[in-house]
């Protein structure tokens, strides 16, 4: 987003004259931001060869997904849903993983019957596929190298009570479980949990990964998830991609030379890909001084952004409407009847009744999450590709509230 001559605009397309044109509450995505990230991270991993599978969880938009495989991105998917949607993306069946938590074993087979590669994750299931394909089908595993990665454990995948993947500490027992029932081990996953900065946290989670790679000597890839930092604030520390490219490239070649075949190395980032890309676009409904703060309460809430009250997210809110206005303190909360506090304390040029605020970072995890709670309509998507704007969902009306009301 740049401030030229006043006016807040992505690709020269001004973010105001968009809530005029499609109205309010709108998630507004830079197509351009999401090709630049995706090449980002291609290149910085250019001495190896990696495969980026979006994690289309993050934002599912069909045209998101299509944007991403013309630029040669591959697809990461949680459910049989979501590796329906990719397939309807035009994703080959070979380059989705399916990698669910927690999914019955009938989930699993129709995954297996759509051709997409799978990754278990957990002792349980695993005996099953063996039973029901032994060799014929291969099948990754999804390993949890217990590292404790970011602050907030909601959204830290790899510590001692996660419910994600199997423990390191059993892979004595997967290695027997394998061996008895004879099954191909294509793949082993990792995916530590979200907000790691640091190259020494994915360096370690690697040297677990490389040495248990050496109980299954049919591997193809190496998938070490996902968890890239992007900024939310101005400041922000965030992973520095260049230098985990080089850092990981390099040993990751050697462990190949060890481990005597070259391997895929795969990534799953989603928050990386598309965060920075989002602006949800909100308006200022009403202006409310109480005694202990002004609130600004807009025309959105926890049904269309619930990470800052779900995670204690941070998401930067800008007033896009008045540049050059005074700043002020404000309290910026939606209008559902639940506390849903987008930001406390937040400086923002004066903010008016009907002003548009800009919130942030609101690319992943944003429309993804959203609700109909409180019988609210789900926002329209916009996105900016090559200088020009086009709608890729219509807002939602009363017919979408009720259509499955009997
Ligand atoms: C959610 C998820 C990701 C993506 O995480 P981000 O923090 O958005 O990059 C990757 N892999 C798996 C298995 C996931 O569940």
């Amino acid at each position: 987003m740049e401030l030229e001559n006043n006016v807040y605009s992505v690709q020269g397309v001004s973010l105001e004259s968009l809530t005029h044109e499609y109205g309010s509450p709108l998630y507004v995505y830079d197509g351009d931001k999401i090709k630049h990230q995706y090449h980002k991270l291609k290149n910085a991993f250019k001495a190896v060869d990696v495969h980026v599978k979006y994690a289309c969880k993050a934002l599912s938009n069909v045209n998101i997904l299509k944007l991403l495989k013309n630029e040669g991105a591959e697809l990461d998917c949680v459910s049989i849903e979501e590796v329906q949607l990719g397939l309807y993306a035009g994703f080959a069946a070979n380059q989705i993983l399916f990698t669910p938590n927690c999914v019955s074993f009938d989930e699993i087979k129709q995954a297996v019957t759509l051709g997409v590669k799978i990754n278990i994750d957990n002792i349980s299931i695993l005996e099953q596929f063996g039973h029901e394909y032994g060799n014929t089908v291969p099948c990754c595993i999804r390993i949890n190298p217990h590292i404790m990665a970011g602050g907030n454990k909601n959204i830290s995948t790899g510590h001692i009570d996660s419910k994600f993947g199997i423990s390191i500490y059993q892979l004595r027992h997967v290695v027997r479980v394998v061996k008895t029932n004879n099954i191909h081990i294509n793949g082993l996953h990792m995916h530590t949990g979200s907000d790691i900065y640091d190259a020494e946290v994915f360096l370690q989670g690697a040297e677990l990964l490389f040495d248990a790679a050496k109980d299954f000597k049919e591997l193809e890839f190496l998938d070490f998830g996902s968890g890239f930092k992007v900024a939310y604030k101005e400041d922000d520390i965030t992973t520095d991609i260049e230098d985990l490219g080089q850092k990981i490239s390099k040993r990751f070649n050697e462990f190949c030379e060890e481990y005597g075949r070259k391997l895929q190395l795969w990534f799953e980032p989603g928050k990386f890909i598309v965060s920075e890309s989002g602006y949800l676009l909100v308006s200022a409904n009403v202006i409310k001084q109480t005694t202990a703060t002004v609130f600004v309460g807009v025309n959105s809430g926890q049904n269309h952004l619930i990470r800052p009250m779900f995670y204690d997210a941070y998401h930067h809110i800008i007033n896009i409407s008045n540049p050059t206005g005074t700043t002020r303190v404000y309290t910026i909360v939606g209008y559902i009847c639940e506390t849903d506090t987008l930001g406390w304390d937040r400086k923002l040029n004066e903010v008016r009744e009907g002003d548009i605020l800009a919130i942030k970072n609101a690319g992943a995890y944003g429309y993804s999450m959203s609700s109909n709670y409180n019988s609210r309509f789900r926002p329209a998507e916009i996105l900016i590709e090559g200088g020009e704007s086009r709608l890729i969902r219509r807002r939602e009306t009363f017919d979408d509230i009720i259509r499955n009301m009997l």
